[in-house]
Order: structure tokens, then sequence, then C-alpha cells
């Protein structure tokens, strides 16, 4: 076992060490769930092998006085990708306006989690996570994505966006074997205790759902099969969206790592060389990182 797992993380090292890292910009500093324990998790995970070099931009907290947000400017154009662990107060307008024209001019994008809660009344980023939850989103705020005959669908109906039940231990269903994020991962693997969000609406254009798990009204959630890995085009951006990641035990599955590790790179650009690792989870066994 530990002579298999070394090997595991030497491939990934090998398969790395020559191309340069990919430029990351993470954004926290504002969430309602523990970013501060989770921010340097994902660090980590996108760093291992050399495949990303992070740089962090923590935002000011709400107590801040206006000085401090004004200092607050992230260079999003230093980097291949964003990657958002922030729910919180709505940025300023040049701020917002910067990261709206780097998306829109090719940069890639990762919501991660309650990433997809903040800016309800932010619509260009409604448009660039495809659907969110919370935050007084309704059908105001668009359409539920519904697997119909094998075919996700918009779904118009009046009700609440976003919602989840309690958490726990849930099959992750690829939806989209070909994608590059996912191709070579297995068609059902089991993600470790999470919350598994339901009910998200938004824009829901230039959607592709890469994975979902089923809600069941059992757990608390939706009895749908809700979207929970998906990509987005938003203008020349590419964005992967994961709604996986709610505290640190859901970040440490191998699951998570691995389709955020193959997002990101695939964010930031349009390829995935990052192997999908020898103890990615099967679907009765979840894999936990150290
Ligand atoms: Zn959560």
């Amino acid at each position: 076992m530990h002579f298999m797992k070394r090997i595991a993380l030497l491939s990934i090292a090998a398969f790395t060490a020559n191309a340069e890292p990919i430029k990351v910009l993470l954004v926290d500093g504002q969430n309602n769930h523990n970013w501060a324990q989770t921010s340097p998790e994902i660090k980590a995970i996108l760093e291992e092998g050399g495949l990303c070099k992070v740089d962090v931009s923590t935002a000011p907290d709400n107590k801040a006085g206006d000085d401090k947000w004004a200092a607050w400017r992230p260079k999003f154009g230093d980097y291949q990708v964003v990657v958002s662990n922030y729910n919180g107060k709505l940025w300023p307008d040049e701020v917002r306006d910067a990261f709206e024209k780097y998306v829109a001019d090719g940069g890639g994008f990762v919501p991660i989690h309650a990433a997809n809660n903040s800016f309800p009344e932010w619509l260009a980023y409604n448009r660039m996570i495809g659907v969110g939850g919370w935050g007084g989103r309704s059908e105001k705020s668009g359409p539920y994505l519904r697997l119909r005959d094998n075919k996700w669908t918009l779904d118009t109906t009046p009700g609440r966006g976003g919602s989840h039940g309690k958490k726990h231990e849930y099959v992750m269903n690829s939806q989209n074997a070909q994608h590059p994020i996912m191709a070579g991962l297995p068609a059902k693997w089991l993600h470790t205790s999470d919350e598994l969000y339901d009910r998200l609406r938004g824009p829901a254009q230039g959607v592709t759902v890469l994975a979902s798990a089923t809600s069941t009204k059992e757990s608390g959630g939706s009895g749908e099969e809700e979207p929970l890995l998906m990509t987005i085009a938003y203008e020349k951006g590419r964005v992967f969206h994961t709604a996986l990641g709610h505290d640190l035990v859901s970040v440490k599955c191998v699951g998570f790592a691995t389709t955020l590790r193959r997002g990101t790179e695939w964010a930031a650009t349009g390829k995935v060389t990052t192997p999908v690792p020898a103890e990615f989870p099967t679907e009765t066994a979840i894999k936990a990182r150290p």
C-alpha cells in the first residue's frame, strides 16, 4: 500500500516536472464556511507535484473600513486561473469590473462550494457559475438544471434556489466521460461526507454537467439528480464549478482533490495532463488525503 502510494506520487511529480506551474490566484477572506481552514488545503492540493503555484488574496473582513477595501485590488490578469473560496460582501465596482473583463477575455475561474452562494445580485457572476444557491435566489434567478430522459434540461418551475440535506457520503455519477476533466475517471465513485447541494438555479447558459449525485428525500434532499461538477463557457473564459467541499473533511477526499486539480488545469489551459491517481475512490470506498 505504501509502495503503491509512493509510485503514484512520483508519477504525478514526473508528469508535471517539465511544465511551468500554472499561476493560480486563490481568493478568500469571507465565507459562512471555515475558509481559513480549507484554503491552505486547497493550495496544497493544487501545488502538489508542481502542478500550480498558488498566491492567496484575502479580502478584508466585514469590520474593515473603506480604506481596507480601497486597497484590495487583486491583480487577476497576472494569473491563468482564479479559484474562489469566497462567499461574502459584494466586491467593489472596480474589482467586479476587472474580474468580469478578466474572465471574458479568456481567464479561468473555479468557484468552490459556497462560492456559488455569493453575489446573487451580480448578473455576470451568476452567468459564470451557471447556477447558484441561497441569497434569496428563486425563479427570478433562472431555471434549475434537471436530468430528464438522459438530458440536462432547464426547469423554470418556481421555487427556492439552493438547499441541502444532512451531510453524508454519496456516490458521484459521471455524466460526461469524454470531457478532458472526466476522461479516465470511473463512472461512479464514492465522495466523502459532504453537503449535497440541491435546487441550485441561475442563468444556466453554456453549462456542461460533468458529474452529479442523487439527492435522496431520505437524506433531506430534492429527490433529483443534482449537478455538482460542471463547466461553464463565459465569453472567452472557461469556468470549472465544483459544488463539493463544505469543510476540511470534504476537501481532503481524493475525489474532490483530483477533480479540483484537473478542473483548475482545464480552466487555465483548456487541457488536462494531471493523471488519475491510483488511490482514486471506488464506488464503495472513500479515500482521504493524508
Ligand atoms: Zn457548506
